[in-house]
């Protein structure tokens, strides 16, 4: 019944043990993980992981911290990459200048490369944005990302962001930090649109209280859910059916 809209399963702290993550998850009631490429070996792992495992999904692309790697030849694989039938969005790609890992040209530059990619294929983007909201937008407003469509995941920007984000046709993704104390993500969480949000973890980054400080994991998208929808004052079955319904539409997913 739930979607975890973001999870990088093939990161180094998941080695060995993805099996029984994915098991968990299900035992969780999440019925489906979009997990996240964030260089060409990733994008390749999530999709070796998501083709013999119903509800895994993959998503293929260079990471604002990775575009350093992303060189012609990376391009042109990533591509061929993005027709696989289990890829089900172009990212996650987009701005970081909040830690500025890369020099901001060549994110720009990588990042309008994927748009392109998401409007020639018909994926929708992945987009991972910090400290970059407005430069995000702009390009792609410049780039008609807005065709392609997609979710700035782990939303961090403000309300007037949001609202511009919403009114240009994107989902925004929420995970754990919405369970931190004093947490802007919560209000802009629950001030937009409810067919706009999505759940996701981002793990196994930034686990949801009672977790917080450990590795997260997709099952916890639930504990997300619960405490979204108790701050909603919705019951967790209508919430999570509707943020579910936003992932499946959004991704396409079975
Ligand atoms: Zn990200
Ligand atoms: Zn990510």
């Amino acid at each position: 019944m739930l979607v975890d809209t973001h999870a990088h399963l093939n990161f180094p702290q998941f080695l060995g043990d993805e099996e029984a993550t994915i098991r968990r998850a299900r035992k969780a009631g999440v019925e489906s993980i979009v997990n996240v490429g964030t260089n060409l070996d990733v994008s390749r792992k999530a999709i070796d992981l998501a083709l013999p495992h119903e509800g895994v999904y993959a998503t293929v692309g260079f990471h604002p911290h990775d575009v350093e790697l992303a060189d012609p030849g990376g391009l042109q694989a990533l591509k061929r990459l993005a027709s696989n039938s289990k890829v089900v969005a172009v990212g996650e790609t987009g701005l970081d200048f909040f830690r500025n890992y890369a020099p901001r040209p060549l994110q720009e530059r990588i990042f309008r490369f994927h748009i392109r990619l998401a409007r020639q294929t018909g994926l929708p983007l992945v987009i991972h944005s910090r400290g970059a909201e407005d430069r995000v937008m702009d390009i792609l407003e410049a780039e008609d990302g807005v065709a392609a469509g997609g979710a700035l995941h782990c939303f961090g920007g403000g309300p007037d962001q949001a609202k511009r984000a919403v009114a240009l046709g994107f989902h925004l993704g929420f995970g754990g930090t919405v369970t931190y104390r004093r947490a802007t993500s919560l209000s802009v969480a629950l001030g937009i649109s409810p067919d706009r949000v999505l759940l996701e973890t981002d793990c196994p980054y930034l686990a949801p209280v009672p977790h917080r400080g450990r590795r997260n994991e997709p099952a916890y998208v639930r504990q997300i859910a619960e405490f979204l929808a108790g701050r909603a004052n919705e019951p967790l079955e209508s919430f999570a059916a509707r943020t579910t319904e936003n992932a499946r539409r959004l991704f396409g997913l079975m």
